[in-house]
């Protein structure tokens, strides 16, 4: 069995190369990290009704899934997606999630 990580071709295939040192998932995170609010710290993150912290929330998870998901598919189907198509697709999968939401009229809301 191949360890080498299918995402960027070095590396050992593993959760720590693909949190911290893989290439793909490194661009990846960087192109869409800022625009979600998933580089932020601070009090107002931890509170769970805060849209920012609903934005931060909802796209971590879907840049968590879309990364595995694409390594797998490059494992086990042979199948691979570039990473400026996969940011792409995953922006829009958030844009939608995010429209989906029922949201109070808030000047949090509106500045976001
Ligand atoms: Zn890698």
């Amino acid at each position: 069995m191949n360890l080498t990580c299918a995402l960027c071709g070095h590396g050992c295939d593993s959760v720590p190369h693909l949190s911290f040192q893989c290439k793909y998932s490194h661009k990846f995170w960087s192109s869409i990290k800022g625009m979600f609010y998933m580089d932020q710290t601070g009090d107002d993150m931890h509170q769970n009704n805060n849209i920012k912290s609903v934005m931060s929330k909802i796209g971590t998870a879907a840049c968590v899934y879309n990364v595995w998901h694409e390594r797998n598919m490059r494992l086990f189907q042979d199948k691979y997606i570039d990473e400026i198509t996969l940011i792409k697709m995953v922006k829009e999968e958030i844009k939608w999630k995010l429209l989906s939401l029922n949201v109070k009229k808030s000047d949090a809301v509106i500045q976001t």
